[in-house]
């Protein structure tokens, strides 16, 4: 089977810090932990950084310190995996749906300007798919609107816009390591801010609400462990000085998709020249005469792993039959997208071949 995507990280990397960790027993808040975060910050040139079990906790977490609760709106690119919303939800905030840009797959400002109102709390844009395309125009309109704007960046690592990294961009963003993404660590996630007033509140509650004394701690606040292990902080540290040359290599296979399939029809996710894409997924909208969902079997049955690009969050049938608000674009490529396999030495020829096989 050629799978969607491959680990960038082998046993051999890691084998030397495992072995020292188990020998010395220190699995967790240990130097690894503690150098994670100053590697994010240099990379992503952020000013602060923390690490948590997930995207989905970082994005709770983002929620929380924000103080969003009950009455309160939050607006969300609806062209995503469904954790983007699930935290509104879980929150008991209510999620508002703004359709994405149909070349873009992200927020579309016209949408976000509409249904910003008295009770919006906070915006959550999404790097849909690795593309921080428009960032900065939505940054802008919260700004105006002084609303606090996180970026769900699950899948943007490495990505920037005009020469500034993802994770120096919104006033919180989150990050994924889930094996999906283009640095995994198993699970794992982080999240970014250049507030020193965030990061403070962010420091207290990752550390179950407590703040150390001189010889213990003492709990201000309630709070929780979203804490990521030392095995994993290591497998996450020797990612990060291959990123620039694991995204270097995903734009050229994206390219090689691009002048095979671009002449059947395929039109590929769009962003402008000033932004770097990380490529975590490459997603094509399939020709008007292929029925997408035929053309994942057929693959399938060809032995190639593909998906659907992502999710129309107000299409889930949860928050469809609690808010009835489908969104047009965002819908149209839940039905009309497929992500493609990419990883290192990925046979594109093959790939492609399987295609014109299925094509009308
Ligand atoms: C993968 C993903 C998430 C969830 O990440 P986890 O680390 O699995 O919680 C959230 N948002 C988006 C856009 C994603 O792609």
């Amino acid at each position: 089977m050629i799978r969607l995507i491959k680990p960038y990280i082998e046993f051999n990397e890691v084998n030397n810090e495992f072995k020292e960790i188990f020998q010395s027993g220190i699995f967790t808040r240990g130097k690894y932990s503690a150098q994670l975060p100053l590697r994010i910050n240099e990379y992503t040139g952020c000013k602060h950084s923390f690490l948590t079990s997930s995207a989905t906790t970082a994005l709770s977490m983002c929620l929380e310190i924000l103080n969003i609760g009950e009455g309160d709106e939050v607006i969300v690119s609806d062209f995503s995996f469904p954790a983007s919303v699930n935290v509104i939800e879980a929150c008991r905030a209510k999620p508002v749906f703004a359709d994405v840009n149909i070349d873009t797959y992200n927020m579309d400002t016209k949408q976000l300007k509409k249904k910003i109102n008295s009770k919006t709390r906070a915006v959550i844009f999404v790097s849909s798919l690795g593309n921080p395309s428009g960032i900065n125009e939505i940054k802008e309109i919260c700004a105006e609107a002084d609303l606090p704007l996180i970026n769900d960046a699950a899948c943007a690592i490495g990505s920037g816009v005009y020469g500034k990294k993802v994770g120096n961009i919104a006033d919180l963003e989150c990050f994924s390591f889930h094996p999906r993404k283009l640095l995994t660590s198993g699970e794992g996630g982080a999240i970014t801010t250049n507030s020193d007033e965030y990061a403070e509140i962010l420091k207290v509650k990752l550390m179950h609400g407590s703040i150390p004394l001189k010889n213990r701690v003492e709990f201000i606040t309630y709070g929780y462990n979203y804490r990521l292990p030392e095995l994993q902080c290591v497998m996450l540290i020797k990612q990060i000085a291959k990123l620039d040359g694991i995204i270097a290599q995903r734009v050229n296979i994206c390219e090689e998709y691009k002048s095979e399939l671009e002449p059947l029809g395929f039109i590929a996710q769009q962003h402008t020249d000033d932004i770097i894409h990380n490529m975590q997924s490459i997603v094509f909208t399939v020709p008007t005469e292929i029925d997408r969902d035929a053309l994942i079997i057929s693959l399938k049955e060809a032995g190639i792993e593909t998906t659907i690009g992502t999710y129309c969050l107000s299409n889930c049938r949860y928050y469809r039959e609690k808010y009835n608000e489908i969104q047009v674009n965002s819908k149209f490529l839940e039905d009309n997208t497929i992500t493609l396999p990419c990883f290192e030495g990925v046979d594109v020829n093959t790939i492609v071949e399987e295609i014109k096989n299925v094509m009308p």
